[in-house]
């Protein structure tokens, strides 16, 4: 049986990078659009009265003053530390000492993990964040629960055990030869199994032995499919440190590059103290940044320079991600508007629709899943968000008509992005199902 169905709506959603093109060749804006979905996937969308005709018998779903886009995708995000979120007064070192280690150790419990798991999924979905790419920890029994609840949720999820060999306390430890194997069978296990993906996961230069880095490097080099995820070049005394624990390198960046580990599938989270070499080197090896702008606030760790990141001579793919828990918020929306917030520290600005264009399809693209994921191009899967312009009085008074030209959604999607949070996330679409609701 076909389930088959439609949603009528006012869709905002990308066909080309609105920090390269004008607006108008940039985004797609449909004021009364219609979007068919079918076994998960997106199978007609336009104009409503062009795409209904199509389709005379159809269930539909109407969201009137609403703003339907893609779903989002985070691009850097730790769910372990979900419940240590808003952990005073540190900066990252220190911070990771005295927060983060302690509360990640608690996830060698299975059924404890896999409790946060849950609660850190659900509050994606909360958000309106259909996809992340996600840490956590050392423990393999962390890696399997997450997978386990993100496939039960039908999630298009990456994530990957946490290297971790040196530098840290006992507890929070895993000699490398031992992770080979763990990391080798969960890649069998999981990489491409429905909707889940693998991530070789350094935590970062810093807690690996060179030793554990060639593994690393050796394992994508078994199963180059994979991704790479760590961290890069966050706050200044961690440069400091990998510098010192690797001389022979030319900077933090190439540490990875020596181990094989700097490719088109690896996402670097911060990278806030890279250098104009650094960005060239990222440009050219089509790797990616997770732009985490409330972690780098909150962590003082320094205000990302994404308009270099996003030059015209050498482009990097970028896209936003929350950093929970050294990110304040869940919210996409939120992160969206720190982010115009810390481009305005450095003199620039940062459009709405850049904005939800690094949430939506440059993420996408950043992942290399352009084909799959990031706007409503037919075939591709369906996970979508209904956003509320009027959830709160606030809102209400500040968007009291519906959008019907770009420039009117334009400024309704900024008001989103710098007042709005989970309050605006009327519903989440995985796969073309409802997964959150509000009603
Ligand atoms: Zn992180």
């Amino acid at each position: 049986m076909s389930d088959r169905k439609a949603i009528r709506g006012t869709f905002l959603d990308f066909i080309d990078d609105p920090f390269f093109r004008p607006a108008t060749e940039s985004a797609r804006f449909l004021a009364d659009g219609l979007l068919v979905v079918e076994a998960g996937r997106i199978v007609n969308f336009g104009d409503y009265d062009e795409v209904r005709s199509q389709h005379p018998t159809l269930e539909i779903t109407h969201y009137p003053h609403h703003l339907i886009t893609p779903g989002f995708i985070d691009l850097h995000t730790h769910y372990p530390q979900t419940e240590m979120i808003a952990a005073y007064g540190e900066q990252l070192m220190e911070w990771l000492d005295k927060y983060t280690f302690p509360t990640e150790a608690k996830f060698q419990d299975a059924d404890y993990a896999r409790r946060i798991a849950v609660f850190f999924l659900e509050e994606l979905l909360r958000n309106g964040t259909t996809t992340a790419v996600v840490l956590p920890t050392i423990f393999p029994q962390s890696v399997e629960v997450f997978f386990e609840e993100a496939q039960r949720r039908n999630l298009r999820m990456i994530a990957g055990q946490v290297l971790m060999s040196r530098n840290a306390p006992d507890f929070m430890i895993n000699p490398a030869g031992k992770a080979y194997e763990e990391m080798r069978s969960q890649i069998q296990k999981w990489h491409g199994q429905d909707r889940l993906l693998y991530a070789i996961t350094p935590r970062f230069a810093i807690t690996s032995t060179p030793e554990e880095l060639a593994m690393a490097g050796a394992l994508k080099a078994e199963f180059p499919e994979v991704y790479v995820h760590t961290h890069l070049s966050e706050n200044l005394k961690e440069v400091e440190f990998t510098a010192q624990l690797f001389p022979e390198s030319r900077d933090y960046l190439n540490v990875y590059e020596q181990f094989g580990l700097v490719g088109d599938r690896s996402i670097f989270a911060h990278c806030v103290q890279l250098d104009e070499s650094a960005f060239g080197r990222l440009s050219k090896a089509g790797a990616a940044i997770a732009y985490c702008p409330t972690s780098n606030l909150f962590l003082g760790s320094g205000l990302f320079k994404l308009h270099q990141a996003k030059s015209v001579t050498q482009p990097i793919k970028v896209g936003l991600a929350t950093d929970v828990g050294a990110g304040t918020s869940f919210s996409m929306l939120k992160t969206m508007g720190e982010a115009y917030k810390v481009a305005q520290l450095q003199g620039q600005s940062l459009s709405s629709l850049q904005a939800f264009y690094l949430a939506t399809l440059g993420a996408a693209k950043a992942l290399s899943l352009d084909d799959r994921l990031g706007n409503f191009a037919i075939g591709k899967e369906a996970d979508f968000v209904v956003l509320d312009p009027t959830a709160t009085p606030l809102m209400k008074l500040r968007n009291p008509k519906p959008a019907t030209t770009l420039e009117e959604v334009m400024e309704q999607a900024f008001t989103l992005m710098i007042v709005g949070d989970d309050r605006m996330v009327k519903a989440t679409y995985v796969g073309g199902a409802i997964a959150h609701s509000l009603l």
